[in-house]
């Protein structure tokens, strides 16, 4: 859930496509319940709710914490120095009395799961789209967030980069 929330930001790396998809209206009122839908930890939470109105920019705040811990943490590079924000972060989230059905709560949770990962090498940064994913795969060597969408298009840019290739010699 905590990916989830970070992956709102599409193309994160790109400023000029950059899109923060909680920034469209009614998308912070829909978010909770397609997220608890799809993402891995959906038997552990039940209806979820929106973040309270007064809340949310709090929570923006941890959503960006989260990105950049867990981003370092994949690239093995100053993840330390952020850990201690990221900690701040969940528990300012929780001070702010968030409701405990909240999506923010159950960020927190999720967070703190991710932290404490025993494999935390299966996290990893999709090479087409940036956003941060979880490889269940039994080799672990998944590249791509998802196969279908991002997979794809990476093949089919090498595919159209050979053929340009091939016809320019
Ligand atoms: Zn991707």
């Amino acid at each position: 859930m905590a990916l989830d929330v970070a992956n709102s930001v599409i193309l994160r790396h790109d400023p000029e496509r950059r899109t923060d998809r909680f920034e469209a209206p009614g998308q912070m009122e829909s978010f909770p319940k397609a997220a608890v839908n799809f993402c891995a930890e959906r038997e552990l939470f039940g209806d979820i709710l929106p973040v309270r109105q007064e809340n949310r920019s709090g929570f923006i705040e941890l959503r960006e914490a989260i990105d950049r811990y867990f981003r370092a943490r994949v690239l093995d590079h100053g993840a330390d120095a952020l850990l201690a924000d990221l900690l701040e972060g969940l528990s300012s989230v929780l001070k702010q009395s968030a409701s405990p059905d909240g999506l923010d709560a159950a960020t927190v949770h999720s967070a703190l799961r991710l932290i404490a990962m025993p494999d935390p090498e299966r996290m990893k940064i999709c090479r087409n789209c940036g956003w941060l994913f979880i490889d269940r795969s039994k080799n672990r060597s998944r590249a791509w967030c998802d196969m279908a969408v991002c997979g794809n298009r990476a093949k089919a840019s090498r595919h159209y980069r050979r053929r340009r290739e091939e016809r320019a010699s």
